[in-house]
């Protein structure tokens, strides 16, 4: 787009030009289907496949064996959630979350408690307190014990950016016996993701988060034993056909899309840490500009704090609705607090959940940027809310 400022990157990124000339011959020159055997077509494209695999699973410290490829991270966090869930379900009896989290997590676990799980939900810190949104530790720890299958939540909220502690998640559960599902969909790009490191058994991406192609995305799903108690992790497909990855997930590949985020996944792997600064800087002053105008409240975690994503902003203007704003601003890609991505237009849960009351979270503004971004666009971008704002409050 010539004019106008995207700044919903947490919903979606472009691709970005490296990834868009790795992906182009797999469209139309080598058109291959990676399961075809029997030709040189369905070579090239497995090779493909396997070359993506394998610098994917190198950026993350896994094995390739480990790397399961999907349209996305909902269905990977389906996958995972549903998929341990119908494989555990005559020796454990929970799963535990947090209220905070994406849909695709909290819909498979509502029809799980429907079909008889106990599902728990651990707290999160409140609003206005520096970690809002992260997770009480001690409130967790009790909800984890030996009837525990999964413990399910981001590492990175889509929202407020919150950043979770997962080895210290990590270890309640595996002292329990429990696997844990980190859903690292907003993470890429923004923190070294090194899987072990983490002691992860299961962890989804989604390739249009980091500036690769939509409709693809990955679950990890733990082979290797990376922690003292590490059993292999079971779980039932949901995608039952012609036995593609490991009868894990069947479907021709998308040979394009793992070759995109493949590409995608290396350039996020080797600059997140100059990108993150670069970026916390133009949101720093976003913010404070943003700020100069007006009487507006942060939602999420302090700025000054590491356990937010450099990237987010999430903020209120009290009186004033987010649509509304967004509507004088037809140039600005911009999110309110209101969640209008399902069928009913609602208020966002994860505000509410942090203890906003619905009034307040539909006057919430959220930002998300990139690498792309520069200060001039900031600027702009706080002028306009400010004027838009500013307008709305006479
Ligand atoms: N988890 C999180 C944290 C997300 O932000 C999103 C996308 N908004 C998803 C899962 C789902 O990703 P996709 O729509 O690519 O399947």
């Amino acid at each position: 787009m010539e004019h106008g400022i995207y700044l919903d990157c947490h919903s979606t990124t472009p691709v970005a030009a490296e990834v868009l000339d790795a992906m182009l011959p797999w469209f139309g020159q080598q058109f291959g289907n990676a399961g075809s055997h029997s030709h040189r077509w369905g070579q090239l494209a497995r090779d493909a496949v396997s070359q993506g695999r394998d610098q994917i699973a190198r950026c993350l410290g896994v094995r390739d064996d480990e790397v399961v490829f999907t349209s996305g991270a909902t269905e990977s966090n389906n996958l995972a959630i549903l998929g341990v869930a119908e494989k555990l379900k005559r020796r454990k009896s929970n799963i535990v979350s947090l209220p905070i989290e994406h849909p695709s997590i909290l819909m498979p676990l509502e029809r799980l408690s429907r079909n008889g799980w106990d599902i728990r939900m651990a707290k999160v810190n409140p609003q206005g307190t520096s970690l809002a949104g992260q997770v009480d530790l001690d409130s967790l720890e009790p909800l984890i014990d030996d009837q525990t299958a999964l413990v399910s939540l981001a590492a990175a909220n889509n929202e407020i950016g919150v950043l979770q502690p997962i080895g210290a998640i990590a270890e309640r559960c595996h002292r329990q016996g429990a696997w844990l599902h980190v859903d690292a969909s907003q993470a890429v790009g923004w923190m070294d993701l090194n899987i072990p490191n983490w002691s992860a058994d299961l962890v989804s991406f989604s390739g249009h988060k980091f500036q690769g192609p939509k409709g693809v995305g990955m679950l990890y799903v733990r082979r290797e034993a990376t922690y003292e108690s590490a059993r292999p992790v079971r779980l039932l497909a949901r995608t039952i056909g012609g036995g593609q990855e490991s009868g894990m997930r069947s479907g021709t590949l998308n040979v394009p899309g793992i070759v995109g985020m493949a590409t995608a996944m290396e350039l996020a792997q080797a600059n997140w840490s100059q990108q993150s600064r670069y970026v916390a800087d133009l949101r720093d002053r976003l913010w404070q500009k943003l700020q100069s105008g007006g009487d507006l409240v942060l939602n999420g975690p302090a700025l000054e704090t590491d356990r937010r994503l450099p990237n987010n902003l999430n903020f209120l203007c009290p009186g004033i609705e987010g649509q509304s704003v967004m509507a004088l601003l037809p140039d600005l890609a911009l999110s309110s607090g209101s969640a209008c991505s399902s069928a009913e237009p609602g208020v966002s849960t994860v505000l509410t959940a942090i203890g906003l009351s619905e009034d307040l979270a539909r006057c919430s503004l959220r930002i998300g940027l990139g690498r792309f971004h520069d200060q001039a666009q900031m600027d702009k971008a706080a002028t306009e809310i400010g004027a838009a704002i500013g307008r709305l409050k006479k």
